[in-house]
């Protein structure tokens, strides 16, 4: 009997199916990279598929990360007490000087960890510095490619810096500073979106496991006329559309400054909204918002830990499922909430939706914790259908979860332990597309030891490198935070932070 190269069934294992609480005893039969048939253990397969053993493992989908920055990896843990501005008026230092390798190498260790902890799939919002180059989007494909995970990449685009963005921030700059900022002006927008309109042109960049979006970074970062033709490019190559809004209680005020309204209503009225649009963070937004988001059949990417670790407050992931919004869960990038653990990042949303006060039915349950990780994501990214779910048609985008493992002794309520127990530590092998990528911790794509030998190279240069912008932001740092928390302290319509400002 020859071994069927095209089939291959996992047996014994116990298997998460889409709206289950409790995982059941199932093989799968996986053909090509899609799941064909599920059934019970034993059941009949096509002569000579390749038998993998699934016993005291639970299989769950892949987690999917609706938003994290591939240009995070790189800058790691280099900063604490940030604020999102603060992290914005860091960028030129913890990101810039990066040569075409050092933007492939941050993609790759991104998707590394990321697979690394169980997830198979993810919203990229990558940045160059000073703007999007063909080569450089080129690079963050082939790091997705090489490392063999699904992913949705978004350039990062604007054409108004931080000190332009927020109304009286640049006013209050000491002459100096003020001198220094304007070299930081991005380039007219028309330049920017050149090279993205070329690189979504070219044939066979996209396929089912990578598509291409655009992220107008910041809507307050953006001229309206940038805004309208981004929208205009998305619609026209049929892309998503990814943007941070209402991250922080300053971009919330700086739209009623500004637009004289929110920015949910701002980009509803530009005609931005739609199926394809995913919102990142929307702390800051208000009833109708919410409401404006669910009539267009938006997403939103909910990031617990980052809202945490940059003080941005916490969502109102419960107001946004009422609304009829689909929530996606994400880690945001490295260089904000400083890993890209997806078991970590669900469980925090379950967390903060805790603290938000003593109401249990508004508390976010771990099933829809999970489904927002998982289905929800793969709506946001533009997979819907075909990721998210242990069903047959769908991708083989399998997590294997040791039974054995301390996280599971014992094995009670299947997502609930997921969701609150789980941390990545139990993950022993993660296939996407039917293809084992990781196994036992280990990356079976890429030489993930060849990969930190560079990246060590690479932090050495680049602090070296950025010593001046390093500087330069330490100055910032104290004007730009002055600043911001004076600001804070202005009323808003909702409050979300911890506690009121102080
Ligand atoms: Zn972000």
């Amino acid at each position: 009997m020859t071994a069927d190269a095209r089939h291959q069934v996992i047996r014994n294992a116990l298997v998460l199916r889409p709206g289950a609480q409790q995982a059941e005893p199932l093989d799968i039969l996986i053909e090509g990279d899609t799941i064909r048939e599920l059934g019970p253990h034993g059941m009949a397969v096509p002569d000579g598929a390749t038998v993998v053993d699934g016993a005291r493992r639970l299989i769950h989908p892949g987690l999917i990360n609706a938003h994290t920055h591939g240009h995070g990896a790189l800058a790691k843990a280099m900063g604490d007490r940030w604020s999102l501005e603060l992290l914005l008026a860091a960028g030129p230092w913890i990101s810039g000087n990066r040569s075409l390798e050092d933007k492939y190498l941050s993609a790759a260790l991104n998707a590394a960890e990321m697979v690394l902890k169980g997830c198979t799939a993810c919203y990229d919002l990558f940045m160059e510095v000073p703007a999007p180059s063909l080569e450089g989007m080129q690079a963050i494909a082939r790091a997705y490619g090489d490392v063999g995970m699904r992913a949705t990449i978004a350039p990062m685009v604007a054409d108004m810096s931080l000190y332009q963005a927020i109304p009286g921030l640049y006013d209050a700059l000491p002459s100096t500073l003020q001198d220094a900022v304007d070299k930081m002006r991005p380039q007219p927008y028309a330049a920017t979106l050149k090279d993205v309109a070329v690189f979504l042109k070219k044939p066979g960049v996209q396929s089912d496991r990578l598509k291409l979006a655009l992220a107008p970074t910041i809507p307050l970062h953006c001229s309206d006329d940038f805004l309208c033709a981004c929208r205009d490019c998305a619609r026209g190559h049929g892309i998503g559309l990814h943007s941070h809004v209402a991250e922080s209680k300053i971009q919330a005020l700086a739209a009623v400054t500004r637009y004289k309204r929110t920015i949910t209503a701002h980009i509803d009225a530009l005609g931005l909204l739609g199926p394809q649009f995913t919102v990142a963070h929307g702390i800051w937004l208000d009833d109708d918002d919410m409401r404006r988001l669910a009539d267009h059949g938006a997403s939103v990417a909910h990031n617990p830990g980052s809202n945490m670790r940059l003080g941005n407050g916490i969502a109102d992931m419960r107001g946004l499922l009422k609304a009829g919004v689909n929530v996606a869960i994400g880690t945001d990038g490295s260089n904000s909430a400083d890993n890209q653990n997806m078991y970590e990042a669900t469980r925090l949303a379950s967390f903060a939706s805790k603290v938000r006060g003593p109401d249990l039915m508004r508390w976010i349950t771990t099933p829809e914790a999970m489904h927002a990780a998982t289905e929800g994501g793969a709506r946001a990214l533009g997979f819907a259908g075909q990721i998210g779910r242990i069903e047959p048609g769908y991708k083989a985008d399998l997590v294997f979860v040791d039974l054995d493992h301390i996280n599971w002794l014992p094995h009670t309520r299947t997502v609930n332990q997921l969701v609150h127990v789980e941390d990545g530590t139990a993950v022993r092998r993660v296939m996407i597309g039917g293809r084992v990528v990781a196994q036992d911790g280990r990356l079976l794509t890429v030489d993930l030891a060849s990969l930190g030998r560079q990246a060590e190279a690479a932090r050495e240069r680049l602090s070296a490198a950025n010593e001046p912008m390093r500087l330069l932001a330490e100055k910032l740092q104290d004007a730009v935070g002055t600043f911001c928390i004076g600001m804070a302290r202005e009323p808003y319509t909702v409050d979300r932070y911890g506690s009121r400002v102080q």
